[in-house]
């Protein structure tokens, strides 16, 4: 299946490392125009000198106000990933209301910010687009000590629900990517421990992890016209570990 993007405008939220940074330079070789997001300098440096074409913006999406203007002057977007994230591992009883606004103001309140300014303009000029919000399966499982992380993209899920619902009327489809684990540096944190690992693998049905290309490949098709009817779709990369 031939996808091109030559003649769009692209956001990727936390490009700098792992699926952010792969979606970035897939939509790039794609054709599209890139404006990669993060909050590591050092990392946007490696990107734009890997990839001359991208547009660089360094940000830190926690912070509301900073996020506004870093991105005041996007220009128009027709796509947008929202994919920045952290993961903290804590055992229920010992979450801290520190990580608590943490990883929500990160994973929730800046995917909705981002995907408000995008979709603000993509709305006033009346063109349509794509958002793709990178979600996890831990979105509709438990996992053991992922009581925030699990909150956090149970959130985005509903979030990207009621998004569709409101933006579809302007020709704005917003879906999300719901991953197994990839080994990113996200993944290592939580599942380098072999016997953790294995417990997980024996619970997806093709008994192996996601690869970066995996998710991305699902990220690209959503944001495409390929995907021009679907709409609200909250969609596994997980080997069928949702379904299992
Ligand atoms: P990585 O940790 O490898 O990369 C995350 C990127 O997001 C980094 O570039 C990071 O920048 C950036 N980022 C984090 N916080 C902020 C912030 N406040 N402002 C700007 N940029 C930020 O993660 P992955 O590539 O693994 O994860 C990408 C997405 O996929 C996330 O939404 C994650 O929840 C989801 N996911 C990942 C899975 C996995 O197993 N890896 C499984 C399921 C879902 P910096 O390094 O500078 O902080």
């Amino acid at each position: 299946m031939e996808i091109s993007f030559k003649s769009k405008r692209a956001v990727v939220t936390g490009a700098g490392k792992g699926i952010g940074r792969a979606a970035a330079l897939a939509l790039a070789r794609g054709g599209a125009e890139v404006i990669a997001v993060t909050r590591t300098q050092a990392d946007l440096d490696s990107l734009v000198s890997e990839c001359p074409s991208i547009k660089p913006v360094c940000v830190d999406l926690s912070d509301w106000d900073a996020t506004d203007v870093a991105l005041k002057d996007l220009g128009p977007v027709d796509l947008l990933v929202n994919n920045a994230a952290v993961g903290i591992l804590t055992p229920f009883l010992e979450v801290t209301p520190e990580q608590f606004d943490r990883l929500f103001n990160i994973n929730v309140k800046g995917a909705l910010h981002v995907a408000q300014i995008v979709a603000k303009g993509m709305k006033a000029r009346g063109s349509g687009g794509s958002i793709v919000n990178v979600s996890s399966q831990a979105s509709q499982r438990a996992l053991k000590d992922h009581a925030l992380y699990c909150a956090t993209k149970g959130a985005l899920d509903m979030l990207t629900r009621v998004m569709s619902l409101e933006l579809g009327p302007y020709q704005i489809r917003v879906n999300s990517v719901n991953p197994t684990v990839v080994m990113t540096d996200m993944g290592r944190l939580g599942w380098s421990d072999q016997v953790k690992a294995k417990a997980m693998k024996d619970h997806i049905p093709m008994g192996k992890f996601a690869e970066v290309e995996d998710v991305v490949n699902s990220i690209l098709f959503l944001l495409s016209d390929k995907s021009a009817m679907t709409n609200g779709v909250i969609l596994p990369v997980d080997g069928g570990f949702l379904a299992s």
